[in-house]
Formats: C-alpha cells, structure tokens, sequence
C-alpha cells in the first residue's frame, strides 16, 4: 500500500510538472527533436574525423566520422544528446545516409589526393533493423567508386544484442558487399562470449572506459590483457579507444594490442584539421624510423 501510495503521487507529480512546463530536460528534448528536423537542411551537421592508428604498420589506417551538430541558440549539441532523439523521432535514417554520403565523399577525395586511408562510421541499432541499409551502402559505395573493404561499420555491443537475430540479417549483407564490421565500445554490453563468436565481425573496439586511466589502474589492464586475449584468439583485429597518455598507449602495445585511437594522438577534427594533423604526423614516423635505423 506504501508502495502504491508513493507512485501514486510521483505520478501526480509528473502531471504538475508537465503543466507548470518546469521539465526542463523534457522541454530541451522537444525543442530540440523539432530543431533536429530542419538541422541539415540548415547546414548545422558537420562530420568530424577522428583517426585510429595500426601500431604494426604506424600508419593512420581510417579516419573515424563523428557528427557534430552547432546549434544556433544551444551552441555544440553532442552525438551522445542528439542521435538518441533522432533514433526517438524516426531521423535517424537520414542521418546515418547523411554521415555515410558526407564520409564516403571526403574519404575519396583523400584518396585521389594520395591520402590512402579508410572510411570508419557508426551505425545506430536502428540500422541494423532497415533492411534497406545494404542496398543504400552498397550504391554509395559504387557512386564514391570507395573500395568496400576500406569501409568499416562500427555497431555499439549493447545494441546488437538487443535484437540478434535480425541484426545478424543486416550483417551479414553488409559483410557480403566486403564491407568489415566493428564492435564498437566492447566490454559495456551482455554479450555472451557464445554470442560474440557467431557475429560477423572483423574488429574489437575495447570500450574507452577501461582504456583512459590504463596507466594508473591495474585493473584496467587486468580487464584490457583479457579482451586482447579474446579478440585476437576470435582472428578479430583488436583496437583500444580513449587512449589519452603516452603511459596507456606504451601498456597497449607491450600487451599487442593492434590498433589505438585517443586524444594522445588527435580529437575529432574537421576534414581540414585531419589532413593536416595526418601529414605531420606520417613525416614525423619516418624521421622517427630514419634516426633508429
Ligand atoms: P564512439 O563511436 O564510441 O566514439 C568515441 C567517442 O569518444 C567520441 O565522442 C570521441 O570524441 C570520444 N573520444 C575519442 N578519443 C577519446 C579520448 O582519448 N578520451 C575521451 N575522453 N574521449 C575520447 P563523440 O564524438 O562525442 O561521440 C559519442 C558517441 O556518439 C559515439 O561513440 C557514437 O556512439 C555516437 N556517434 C557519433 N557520431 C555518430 C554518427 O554519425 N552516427 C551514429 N549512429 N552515432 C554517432
Ligand atoms: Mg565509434
Ligand atoms: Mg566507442
Ligand atoms: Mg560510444
């Protein structure tokens, strides 16, 4: 009876709030959701590039996109605010055509401008459920003549274990135009190991929050050397994100991890930013290489 009593006037207390308008999270929500409609048609999105390093190669192997969108009243709006909504509102569809086209564009420029790097984008759950989305990548990929396999689609753990069964459908199409598959953020969802073994994947993004503070957190290694183990007995290529120190990224590669991405090496950038940070970054390895040998 408590209980029922205490819900009771929680529920009366969400009535009085929605009509005073003193949600103000609530109102935020929906004033954004409205805005977000009419955000690219405005030239609010803009897609940033993060890039993730081989440590076997010491090259620069994708360019990671992660949409910004600068609010004129709000200023910056981030990813983790915004794609939830448009998941909410039925934008989400558009915008990962959006990042895709935007990503697939710049990503062949580089490459006819000699930068030979590879294209990463995220993917929402809801992709993985539009049956539509191979057909989409694979037009895209063969209007942008972008070779399929220097794509790779980056799904968070959590999500694809929501609904397996028809994820997989999506997949595995994907996986079939030659286009790779991550595991973004591993480590934060309820996958099984049984699990993981039957997804078409290529490559293990270790989640960022065991990564960043790798260097003071024995635990964190403890947790790290493990999902290495694992990603690499699967054959997958392991990547580590949020790698913020030069201490994290010297324990990553004592325990071989393949690949890393973090602030240590750059931010998400734009375009421009990236080039430029990719080419100082390319001539200072070979000066490095040049003074051992
Ligand atoms: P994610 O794909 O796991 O991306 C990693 C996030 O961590 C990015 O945040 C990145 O800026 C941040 N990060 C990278 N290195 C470091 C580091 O060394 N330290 C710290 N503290 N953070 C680091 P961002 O750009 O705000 O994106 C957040 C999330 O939003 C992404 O997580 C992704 O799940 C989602 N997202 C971003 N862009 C898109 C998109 O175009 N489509 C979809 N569906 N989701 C997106
Ligand atoms: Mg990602
Ligand atoms: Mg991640
Ligand atoms: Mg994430």
């Amino acid at each position: 009876a408590d209980i029922a009593m205490y819900e009771a006037k929680q529920a009366q207390r969400r009535v009085a709030v929605y009509q005073t308008g003193h949600d103000e999270t609530h109102l935020r929500r929906i004033g954004l959701i409205s805005d977000l409609r009419r955000a690219r048609e405005r030239d609010e999105l803009r897609v940033f590039y993060q890039p993730k390093v081989d440590l076997r190669s010491g090259r620069v192997a994708h360019a990671e996109a992660l949409l910004r969108w600068q609010h004129p009243a709000l200023g910056t709006i981030s990813p983790d605010e915004f794609i939830p909504l448009a998941e909410h509102c039925g934008l989400i569809h558009e915008i990962t055509a959006f990042v895709l086209a935007a990503g697939l564009q710049q990503a062949s420029a580089w490459r006819e401008d000699g930068l030979e790097i590879g294209l990463a984008v995220n993917l929402s759950p809801m992709d993985l459920l539009d049956a539509r989305l191979p057909d989409r990548v694979a037009g895209l990929l063969q209007a942008h003549r972008f070779p399929a396999q220097e794509l790779i689609l980056e799904i968070t753990e959590s999500t694809v274990m929501r609904d397996v069964q028809s994820a997989l459908i999506t997949m595995r199409a994907l996986r079939a135009l030659g286009v790779r598959l991550s595991i973004d953020d591993f480590g934060t969802g309820h996958s099984s190991l049984a699990q993981l073994r039957s997804l078409p994947v290529d490559e293990i993004k270790i989640d960022k929050s065991f990564v960043m503070r790798l260097d003071t957190n024995p635990e964190d290694t403890v947790i790290v050397r493990s999902a290495i183990e694992i990603g690499h007995n699967m054959g997958l290529v392991v990547i580590a994100e949020g790698v913020e120190q030069s201490g994290s990224l010297e324990i990553l590669q004592r325990l071989h991890c393949d690949m890393v991405q973090g602030y240590f090496f750059s931010k998400p950038v734009p375009a421009e930013d990236f080039r430029r940070w990719h080419d100082d970054f390319q001539a200072n390895a070979s000066t490095r290489s040049e003074q051992i040998a």
